[in-house]
């Protein structure tokens, strides 16, 4: 089985020389495998294609796939049309359980989530002719979703949605959070919700003014108040810290007793806590997705991890992802890049306090602690963007650094743009080292300002790592980016400074991220918008206990040497904090 995929919006036939009929091979033997449809846009019939792949290579812009498929995958669940992305599998929405999906974005999630909630209804790959109910049901016979879908095929499920960008809620509602969540309150669980969320403080605020993180707690309110025979969250976590985000997971846990919920989230950590179960969804983004059967949720992260899904007999990365097992002690022995004073920074409201530190040549330094604690103000200070009180410091070093809120600097290209940062674009370590694992060369001649989150975001990690620095500071890289995306930039960031005379240092509320990366980490503590203190670089070992005795939570760590969060309350979560162990600490007795 073999499909053809027209990205459409990387297409432009009238901006290249055709190249995908000029070299098609069948074309040149007067078939009209490759022609310029009606819309402007490629087309490749996939009846008349030998699947040579040459057009895939010569077109200038990226923009097409040709993918031979393994026998299982012979019927789609569906299909955008010939040409278009295809979905096989779909999630089971469970009465009780939290359903998680695991992978990439552009796989299918969301249009598995439309095809649940009956707001689309699957073609089984069949897009020249109508498909009927009684044909669909009949290929889902006997397995777990035929209930459901026969459910779907009556009548339309009320399904509440968190969407996965929220920076639109202003531009389509104005008012208060108050006037906003009135509307949603349909099961009287919005008080509770807004309590268990900390909404109350900003009830009465401009929507327009509300920050990420603000946003995204309005928003989870929103859709967990309503009453829905399932709820489908797309991503809970971003620009929340880690204390939201837990909160965030006990209320949607909660609400899993009874509904069904299906969510989609990045950050492992909390999906392993979250979910029950989770599908494991693979592919190749923008040209097809699989979802595969439901696996239990420590198996499917692990699988996900590893890269490779023993049930479907498939590896999907080369490499697998792994954590280290006993507390990091490497390192230990590196010289001292810089060393920076103790500072102080008071604004009207708030103000912050550093134990000055020093950073050793060729470690990631992972930076910890809630929101508005003032991470971003010590980044700044660092990067000289902010003065300390009492005047301007000088680091002997110097500093490059991505700020956490991003905003494109022009409308030049990808490539203009990182060509300013850099001499060494057009070598091969450098497509190797920064283009490929960020996966930039599609967007290389996009302007910067028409990027998305997630695009912008690994530009502009691109653009810090390119500069010639010292120190590399990266204030919250994870945000916008897809778990795959997120493995790939943790071995890139120990690569950059590996044996190198320069660090890094990361601020990250991605716990996983924070772990795999960091040889050191610095803590910040204190209360959020008001004072904030930041201590160490510690170790790994007593960082993480500093961190996370504040936080309330335990960790245990699997045979893989993954992190998991135990059940509050649990005998492993007493015995571990009476021990101070929050979060090195292996559990033989339950074999995992
Ligand atoms: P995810 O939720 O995993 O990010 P989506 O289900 O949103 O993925 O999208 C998967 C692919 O399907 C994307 O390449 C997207 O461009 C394509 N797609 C989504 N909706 C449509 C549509 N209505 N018509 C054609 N293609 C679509
Ligand atoms: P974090 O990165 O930990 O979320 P920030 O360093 O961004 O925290 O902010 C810490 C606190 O300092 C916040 O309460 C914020 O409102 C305040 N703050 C940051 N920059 C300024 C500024 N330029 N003027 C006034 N207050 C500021
Ligand atoms: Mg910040």
């Amino acid at each position: 089985m073999r499909i053809a995929i027209v990205h459409r919006d990387r297409c432009h036939p009238r901006k290249c020389g055709t190249e995908c009929i000029i070299y098609c091979p069948r074309v040149r033997t007067g078939d009209e495998t490759v022609v310029i449809g009606e819309d402007g846009k490629a087309f490749i019939s996939e009846e008349l294609c030998v699947g040579c792949g040459i057009c895939v290579k010569k077109c200038p812009f990226e923009a097409l796939d040709i993918v031979s498929l393994p026998e299982e995958l012979e019927h789609p669940t569906h299909r955008y049309g010939e040409n278009g992305f295809a979905l096989y599998g779909l999630p089971a929405p469970t009465e009780g359980k939290v359903t998680g999906i695991l992978g990439p974005n552009g796989i299918g999630k969301s249009t598995a989530v439309k095809i649940l909630s009956g707001q689309l209804k699957p073609n089984l790959g069949f897009f020249e002719r109508e498909i009927a109910w009684e044909e669909i049901l009949k290929k889902y016979a006997g397995t777990e979703l035929f209930e459901y879908l026969n459910t779907i095929s009556q009548k339309k499920l009320k399904v509440a949605v968190k969407p996965q960008y929220i920076d639109y809620i202003p531009k389509v509602f104005s008012g208060t959070p108050r006037e906003l969540l009135k509307s949603t309150d349909e099961r009287g669980a919005l008080a509770s919700c807004i309590e268990a969320l900390n909404v109350t403080p900003i009830l009465e605020n401009d929507i327009s003014t509300l920050s990420g993180g603000e946003l995204q707690r309005v928003a989870i309110a929103a859709c967990l108040a309503r009453d829905a025979d399932f709820y489908f969250l797309d991503e809970i976590t971003p620009f929340l810290d880690i204390y939201q985000r837990m909160a965030a997971a006990n209320l949607i846990r909660e609400l899993a007793l009874r509904r069904p919920i299906v969510i989609v989230e990045h950050d492992l950590a909390i999906l392993d806590m979250l979910a029950d179960t989770v599908h494991v969804a693979y592919g190749k983004p923008a040209a097809f997705g699989v979802i595969t059967q439901p696996k239990g949720v420590r198996v499917g992260i692990n699988q996900y991890l590893e890269g490779f899904l023993p049930e479907e007999n498939v590896r999907f990365r080369d490499h697998p992802v792994l954590f280290e097992k006993r507390a990091h002690a490497a390192g230990s022995d590196r010289a001292t890049l810089l060393e920076f004073p103790p500072m102080k920074k008071t604004f009207d409201q708030f103000s912050l306090e550093i134990t000055g530190g020093s950073i050793r040549a060729g470690e990631v330094l992972g930076v910890l602690g809630a929101n508005g604690i003032g991470k971003s103000t010590f980044a700044r200070l660092l990067a000289g963007a902010e003065e300390p009180d009492g005047g301007p410091i000088t680091l002997s070093s110097r500093v490059s650094y991505k700020p956490q809120y991003i905003k494109a600097p022009s409308s030049d290209t990808v490539e203009f743009y990182l060509r300013s940062c850099t001499t060494t674009f057009d070598t091969s370590l450098y497509q190797h080292d920064i283009i490929e694992p960020l996966s930039l060369r599609p967007l290389l001649q996009s302007p910067l300002d028409t990027l998305s989150g997630g695009e912008l975001q690994r530009v502009a990690i691109a653009a810090c790592l390119s500069r010639p620095a010292d120190l590399y500071i990266l204030d919250e890289p994870s945000a916008h980016l897809d778990v795959e995306q997120r493995v790939k930039i943790t071995r890139m960031f120990r690569h950059h400074v590996d044996g190198r005379d320069a660090a890094i240092l990361v601020i990250d509320h991605d716990i996983y991220l924070v772990d795999m990366i960091s040889e050191r980490i610095l803590v910040f503590d204190g209360t959020p918008g008001v004072h904030g203190e930041a201590t160490g670089p510690f170790d790994m070992r007593e960082g993480m206990n500093r961190f996370l005795s504040r936080l309330g939570i335990t960790f245990r760590r699997d045979k893989t040497g993954r992190p998991r969060i135990n059940k509050p309350g649990s005998y492993l979560d007493r015995d571990q904090r009476a021990n101070g162990e929050y979060y090195y600490y292996t559990d033989k007795e339950m074999g995992e």
